[in-house]
């Protein structure tokens, strides 16, 4: 029998679930809206809906050998469970999430952080397999990084290891909600496009929007990506130097306009890091998509669990 895990993905919006095998294939994956508010009970409640549904599927195929989740919050390796930092998802603030699934599954619980994970999974099995040194830029409603060095996820004593998107950019730039002001995540993530979108005196309410405009020739939305992969290229320059990384991996809902900010991206980067850091680093998209997250928690819970 093979030996499968349960990963589960809690976004701001959307809970997802699934049950993994150890070669990474999803056997079952089940999806549902989390409500506002939601309390630490309402959310027990749902995933031990979700989790019952994908067992069912493994009884029949595989063994049950842990649980992973993957939050969108600072984890460390020594975490013990309980959620202090959460902007999206204030109400499950002082929650143990790792008490709550043990309790619930009998199982060993892993935790990472989201953008970990995403990293974790492209190195498992997707854009940067066999890559010892990446870093995965996670590009949505804001902007995280999963950094991979020597094979090893970087997680920090406290767990920001990772946490690009508030590297500072434009030291007298925009306010950010980390309490600094102009961090990348203030100009390379969707809803920064939209803002500057909106800003530019075009109409539009999505980043999806922003970028068809881009397709169609409108100088504005030129002008909006330009700006997005100038910055983004900008942080990436000094992060690269730092770490020489053989390939920059960009996951995330904004890879979708991959051809309106990848070239900027790149010119930034090839001006600004050192000849051999620039010449080294590729610049790729993730091949996992959606999935990076609740693959790489998946990853972490095979380790533990073995
Ligand atoms: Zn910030």
């Amino acid at each position: 029998m093979k030996s499968v895990v349960l990963a589960a993905d809690l976004g701001g919006t959307n809970l997802r679930i699934a049950a993994v095998d150890s070669d990474g294939t999803i056997l079952h994956l089940t999806k549902r809206p989390v409500p506002k508010g939601v309390s630490p009970d309402q959310l027990t409640d749902l995933i031990r809906e979700m989790g019952a549904e994908c067992s069912g599927v493994v009884s029949e195929t595989g063994r049950l050998s842990g649980v992973a989740f993957t939050a969108p919050a600072p984890v460390a390796r020594d975490f013990d469970g309980l959620l202090t930092k959460l902007p999206n998802l204030p109400s499950l603030v002082g929650f143990n999430l790792k008490t709550a699934l043990t309790d619930l599954f009998h199982l060993p619980v892993t935790i990472e952080n989201d953008a970990t994970a995403a990293g974790i999974g492209e190195h498992w099995i997707g854009a940067t397999r066999g890559v010892e040194n990446s870093i995965c830029v996670t590009l949505g409603t804001g902007i995280g990084g999963g950094i991979i060095i020597n094979n090893e996820p970087l997680r920090g004593k406290d767990g920001t290891g990772g946490e690009i998107g508030h590297i500072c950019v434009e030291p007298d730039g925009r306010p950010c909600g980390c309490g600094s002001h102009g961090c990348v995540e203030q100009y390379a993530s969707a809803t920064a496009i939209e803002r500057m979108a909106v800003e530019s005196g075009m109409n539009t309410a999505s980043a999806a929007q922003v970028y068809e405009a881009w397709t169609a020739g409108d100088k504005h939305a030129k002008a909006v990506f330009n700006t997005m992969g100038r910055y983004l290229g900008i942080m990436l320059a000094g992060l690269s130097n730092a770490l020489n990384p053989e390939t920059i991996v960009i996951c995330g809902g904004v890879t979708a306009g991959w051809d309106a900010f990848a070239g900027r991206v790149e010119s930034e980067i090839a001006t600004r890091a050192y000849p051999v850091v620039a010449a080294r680093a590729k610049l790729v998209r993730g091949a996992l998509g959606d999935n990076a997250g609740i693959l790489g928690a998946a990853r972490s819970a095979f380790l533990v669990a073995q």
